[in-house]
């Protein structure tokens, strides 16, 4: 198995440097663990995004989408096992105040004895016995902060799917098997986080419950597998950075009846680490929203007139990870034939590349900055497109391959008279005439591919 090698320290400035990722609140000396998305950060999100939403909601007829709330009552998260389970033991070095999970493997010996040693300060005996901590950030509604007013910033968006399971399917008549998608936030108090944008403290879900009649749960599991691990190889991740992990009976929550991982090679220590999971969650949660609320969350079938609570297969995945394994992914540097300076480039796919092609005027002079202007006003109709004029071309084309804008633009002395522009492919380098009236049939084919 190729090892990877370690890009994160490089990803982490090139992001700032070009405004893809910026730590949150910097100028105050920055948030744990929480980022901020800049300019092409926010546009490579969202083309992930739609990308997603496209595959699961739009082009098909058996899941509709759904927008809920990020603040729920508090018996949800009751119902959900998360005000209870949702909990992590970790330790506290009483010598360098850095909290550790309790399960961290880099921890010698066992915490809350003589013998431990911290991992970052080595200081032995200095460990605390393992201590429950839940992972729900806690505030209040309402003008009075008693115990009453305590509401939970959502740790999942699930359970907005399925508290609103009736509303969506009596409202769109959807029968049974279908599922519904929706796309948030999710905040999680971790007490690991780390790796970039790895595991935040704020981070984003798409998730899909697919609702499904007891006894079909694992045909359906395994098609929901098959299917996410071809969305995630259509982002263009190498095939051979992509896995399954199933979880073992020690990793496999009670009531979860069958649960897959899809983890990506980040390469350095980090290795294979999980971008999407697929949980086959059987009755659990309908159940427990039953129970706890006192309605009847069930499915009548007509056709068979049966009335049950439905299984749920769900696909989970973070769009933030799932970014961060674009980034890693796409992320290499080359030597280029004849020049002394090498060049970085960001291989992301066309389709989800920030932006889809600069725009250049070899030379500022003689109506080819005008001709371009002209190009990048009409090509932007249709998709983002970059216009730049300062620095020698190879510069600017640089600074294109390393933000990943698949093709750049250029006017040059003979675009005026013959109306053509030359296309630079970021990958092959290999350029091409192509004519002025073409360009945006040519860059839309090219995006589709
Ligand atoms: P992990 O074991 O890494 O904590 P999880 O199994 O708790 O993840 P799920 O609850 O299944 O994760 O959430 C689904 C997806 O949401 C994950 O695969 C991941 O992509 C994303 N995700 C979960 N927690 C975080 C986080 N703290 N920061 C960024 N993304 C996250």
């Amino acid at each position: 198995m190729p090892n990877y090698p370690d890009v994160m320290d490089k990803l982490v400035s090139l992001c700032k440097r070009r405004g893809f990722v910026f730590q949150s609140s910097e100028i105050y000396g920055g948030t744990g663990s929480v980022w901020d998305y800049g300019p092409l950060g926010v546009e490579l999100k969202r083309n992930l995004q739609d990308r997603w939403w496209n595959a699961m909601v739009r082009q098909r007829d058996d899941i509709e989408g759904l927008d809920s709330a990020i603040l729920m009552h508090p018996r949800v998260w009751e119902a959900s096992g998360h005000v209870g389970g949702f909990v992590d033991p970790l330790v506290d070095c009483s010598n360098c105040k850095k909290r550790f999970r309790a399960d961290d493997p880099k921890i010698k010996g066992t915490p809350g004895t003589p013998d431990a040693q911290c991992p970052a300060c080595g200081m032995k005996g200095t460990l605390s016995a393992p201590r429950l901590f839940n992972l729900m950030f806690k505030t209040f509604m309402g003008p009075v902060e008693d115990t009453a007013a305590i509401i939970y910033l959502r740790p999942e968006t699930a359970q907005g799917t399925y508290v609103n399971f009736l509303n969506v399917q009596q409202s769109t008549r959807q029968k049974i098997p279908f599922g519904i998608a929706q796309i948030g936030k999710a905040f999680r108090n971790e007490i690991t986080p780390g790796n970039f944008i790895f595991r935040t403290r704020e981070f984003e879900q798409m998730e899909m419950q697919f609702f499904v009649e007891p006894g079909t749960d694992m045909e359906w599991f395994e098609y929901w597998k098959a299917e996410r691990m071809k969305w995630h190889q259509g982002l263009g991740l190498a095939h051979e950075r992509l896995q399954y992990h199933q979880h073992t009976n020690e990793e496999l929550a009670h009531y979860a009846r069958a649960a897959f991982d899809v983890q990506f090679d980040f390469g350095g220590t980090l290795g294979f680490q999980e971008i999407e999971g697929i949980h086959n969650r059987g009755d659990f949660d309908l159940g427990q929203h039953q129970k706890f609320s006192g309605k009847k969350l069930e499915y009548f079938d007509h056709a068979s007139n049966k009335r049950y609570t439905p299984f749920v297969v769900e696909s989970a995945v973070g769009p933030n990870r799932t970014l961060l394994a674009l980034l890693v992914n796409g992320y290499r540097e080359e030597a280029v034939e004849g020049e002394s300076e090498g060049r970085t480039v960001l291989g992301l796919k066309a389709a989800l590349a920030p932006i889809k092609a600069g725009v250049f005027p070899l030379v500022k002079k003689d109506g080819m900055p005008e001709m371009a202007h002209r190009i990048a006003n009409d090509l932007r109709n249709a998709f983002p497109v970059f216009y730049d004029d300062s620095g020698a071309i190879g510069r600017r084309y640089r600074r294109q391959d390393e933000i990943g804008t698949p093709f750049c633009i250029t006017v040059d002395g003979e675009s005026a008279g013959a109306n053509t522009v030359t296309v630079r492919d970021r990958d092959t380098l290999a350029q091409e005439r192509i004519a002025v009236d073409r360009l945006r049939e040519y860059i839309g084919t090219r995006i589709a591919e």
